[in-house]
């Protein structure tokens, strides 16, 4: 059993990318971690009855499926085969026990952002009755706005906010990624704001490095940079969440190192960080 102060802990295998997702299970559940997001690229290959099968006898709950999203596209074609693609998603996050998918939404540079979300709406709407079914909520991930060209045309939890306030569904939420979000000077009016709504669905830490020297792969270990994690989570527990803790990692510098011993750094800086 997991010590009391990791009980809301959750790692995702992309924190430990050179893993499977049985040494994921492996050594999260040695290190006393009870929760995990499972990010689909490791369960290529496997069998989804035997991958549920690998997490439940480790003993993890599985917090989340990363992740589906990338509506927008100027091609139907393509907008129809992410559709095709989300649907997926849904059912694999339902045979995996995970109650919610993480959308990183999209934007074709192609097009205006304005047009992106409206592709966006369009195609988590869409989706609503597939995710109902199979009673898998999803959740609209802002990012930075350096993603803006190409990977989120939402990139602000106000965006969010408006958008899963449109939807009006309670199969529509937000997951707030202190690494996207902690520069918005709106942030705690927004995260009160999603919490009134009930749209608080999950809460991802890693740390901002300055000088951040990759766009996707430099993410720092909770305390290495700039942001004040634990303010932001006074802000979402105030806001009612009481969900696990997320930590989401991409780093190449990180996924060079003994990822064991990585672990236990995890470990250590949740405990004295988040
Ligand atoms: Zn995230």
């Amino acid at each position: 059993m997991a010590p009391m102060n990791l009980s809301r802990l959750c790692v995702h295998t992309m924190t430990t990318k050179p893993w499977s997702l049985t040494e994921c299970c492996w050594h999260y559940a040695q290190a006393g971690i009870p929760h995990m997001t499972i990010w689909r690229n490791v369960l290529e290959g496997l069998d989804l009855k035997e991958a549920a099968g690998v997490v439940a006898d480790h003993g993890l709950a599985v917090t989340s499926l990363c992740r589906g999203g990338f509506f927008p596209s100027t091609d139907t074609e393509k907008r129809a085969a992410a559709i095709d693609d989300n649907k997926r998603a849904i059912e694999q996050a339902a045979a995996l026990g995970a109650p919610l998918v993480v959308l990183v939404c999209g934007a074709d540079p192609g097009q205006s952002l304005e047009k992106s979300r409206k592709q966006i709406q369009e195609g988590i709407a869409g989706l609503l009755p597939f995710a109902e079914t199979h009673d898998v909520r999803l959740a609209i991930e802002p990012l930075h706005p350096m993603y803006a060209g190409d990977r989120s045309a939402i990139n602000t939890l106000g965006q969010a906010n408006d958008m899963a306030e449109a939807l009006d569904s309670p199969w529509v939420g937000i997951a707030v990624d202190v690494y996207h979000l902690w520069w918005d000077p709106d942030l705690e009016t927004e995260i009160h704001r999603c919490g009134r709504q009930h749209n608080l669905l999950a809460f991802h830490v890693c740390d901002w490095k300055t000088p951040t020297t990759d766009l996707l792969l430099d993410r720092g270990l909770m305390g290495e940079g700039c942001i004040h994690l634990k303010k932001i989570r006074q802000w979402v527990e105030a806001a009612g969440f009481d969900g696990p803790i997320e930590v989401e990692i991409f780093s190449s510098r990180y996924w060079e190192q003994d990822q064991e011993s990585y672990l236990r750094q995890i470990v250590e800086a949740y405990e004295e960080y988040c």
